[in-house]
């Protein structure tokens, strides 16, 4: 394994809260593992509810400050494109982190994770200079306008599984429009954001406009989302932690967005680039170590092609490379937690259990004292079985045969969620006539995981509520103003009638 060294302000963390690092109020510690090797490589405070006091009410007088809510977009524009040449400068070192903190191959933390975050503060910058809002022409004797404002202070929490990713989207977007923040990140797969803050200070945020407390969901994450002075909730996560904070915000008519889990399914028709929906179907699973909520677990294929695509996976994942995520030509590496890692096990177990046929894999590896799990392909499952319908978040395919193209709609739809879907096809009218069809937020063709930051994403049904990203993301971090100015008569005018 190759020793890759952590920063010395994440090792023994702290929050990072007004500008600078501020310790905890309490004493309690959380552990930052390394899924590779379950070594502890860092800790982090686990934060109280005084923190989160705290870290609330900096974004609060700096929201009111107005040293960023009222500046001017452009203005805004120029840190954030700071911000992102800094993470350009620095990706090497962050991926590392990133690495190190989730199991990420590092080749895909640098490719992927450092680069999507870099590209989302340069497209929030743009975004930040067009907050624009309009004359409206009415009858009034008025001169009429709309403006668009921030909220306040935004309360971002994230999961363990893209931890730069999906804080950055919030971060980025809150920030470009105004906004200040208090963000939680994932209890497993905080050191990220921690590297992320002081760039953030460093590029030009001012104090107190972006703070970050560590800890457990239900201790301080609770707390955090229905605080006073919160003005909006960002999540990422579970659909049920989902669910019950929409409950929470909901008692606090605070407007909230949520993307959830996903269950996606890749569809194959016979007619598809069949070498092309090979890679495609391998990738859409095993990416992230399937710890993807817009990964494609369901494979349905066209009965045609059933036998010779089952054929091709067992024959490629075998020889897909698994292990250290330190060295670059890894694909896949391990679990985030063992947590995770048990249950991707036990859903697998249970599937076979109950009749499905293992084509590959099943296995959990020990490489090092790294919670691999070998990708695995599954067989002979019905639609109903909880393996299909439930997310396993982890590298597991289930395959279904369909013969009709409305069946595999119907079998793609046939979940609780909706967040990604996939179509595998050289009919271009097909192609749209089934994304048309699919219940789903993102529908990829002929590809998996072609993410911009200008394309909105987001769930239907159990995944979510909104759309992160684009120009959509912007109008849920800002509220629209009238500004109704009465305007007098002309005097001289009168006075000649
Ligand atoms: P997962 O671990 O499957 O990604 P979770 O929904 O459990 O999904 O966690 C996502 C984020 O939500 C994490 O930052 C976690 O700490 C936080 N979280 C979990 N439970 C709660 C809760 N009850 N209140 C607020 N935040 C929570």
């Amino acid at each position: 394994m190759v020793a890759m060294t952590l920063p010395s302000h994440l090792q023994h963390a702290q929050h990072w809260i007004d500008g600078r690092e501020t310790p905890s109020s309490g004493a309690q510690r959380i552990d930052v593992i390394n899924p590779a090797n379950q070594s502890v490589i860092a800790s982090t405070p686990a934060g109280t509810i005084a923190d989160v006091d705290a870290a609330v009410s900096a974004a609060q007088r700096a929201f009111r400050a107005g040293s960023w809510s009222r500046i001017s977009g452009r203005e805004r524009a120029a840190v954030l494109l700071r911000a992102a040449a800094a993470l350009r400068q620095q990706a090497d070192q962050l991926a590392q982190v990133e690495s190190m903190d989730v199991g990420k191959p590092i080749s895909f933390a640098t490719a992927v994770d450092v680069n999507t975050a870099a590209e989302t503060y340069e497209y929030a910058a743009a975004l930040a200079q067009q907050l624009d809002g309009a004359v409206r022409r009415t009858p009034l004797p008025a001169h009429a306008y709309t403006q668009r404002e921030p909220l306040g202070v935004v309360a971002a929490i994230t999961p363990f599984n893209f931890p730069l990713i999906l804080s950055t989207t919030k971060i980025a977007f809150a920030l470009a429009a105004g906004n200040t923040i208090v963000h939680k990140p994932a209890e497993d797969t905080p050191l990220s954001a921690l590297f992320v803050a002081r760039i953030l200070t460093e590029a030009g945020v001012p104090d107190g406009v972006y703070n970050l407390v560590t800890g457990y969901g239900r201790e301080i994450g609770e707390h955090l989302v229905t605080h006073p002075d919160v003005a909006k909730v960002a999540f990422t996560g579970s659909s049920t932690t989902g669910a019950h904070l929409a409950e929470l915000a909901g008692r606090h008519l605070r407007p909230l967005t949520a993307e959830l889990g996903g269950n996606a399914a890749n569809i194959v028709f016979a007619d598809a680039d069949v070498e092309q929906a090979i890679q495609t179907t391998i990738s859409a699973f095993v990416f992230n170590t399937g710890q993807f909520c817009m990964g494609g677990p369901r494979l349905l294929v066209q009965r045609d092609l059933l036998e010779p695509m089952l054929e091709a996976l067992a024959a490629a994942l075998p020889h897909v490379p698994l292990g250290d995520p330190s060295q670059p030509e890894t694909v896949i590496g391990p679990v985030a937690t063992s947590r995770q890692r048990e249950k991707i096990a036990s859903a697998v177990k249970q599937a076979v259990d109950a009749g499905a046929t293992l084509v590959t894999g099943g296995q959990a590896l020990d490489l090092d004292g790294g919670l691999y799990f070998q990708p695995t392909v599954l067989t002979g499952v019905d639609n109903s079985a909880e393996a299909v319908q439930e997310e396993i978040f982890g590298p597991v395919l289930t395959v279904q045969a369909f013969d009709t193209e409305a069946e595999a709609i119907e079998l793609a739809n046939s979940t609780r969620y909706g967040l990604a879907a996939g179509v595998q096809t050289t009919d271009i009218s097909r192609a749209h006539r089934v994304a048309d069809a699919l219940e789903a937020g993102i529908v990829w063709v002929n590809s998996w995981a072609m993410l911009d930051p200008a394309m909105p994403f987001g769930g239907v049904k159990d995944s979510g509520w909104g759309r992160e990203n684009g120009p959509e993301q912007m109008e849920s971090y800002t509220r629209t103003k009238s500004v109704i100015i009465a305007l007098a008569p002309d005097p001289e005018a009168e006075a000649s009638n």
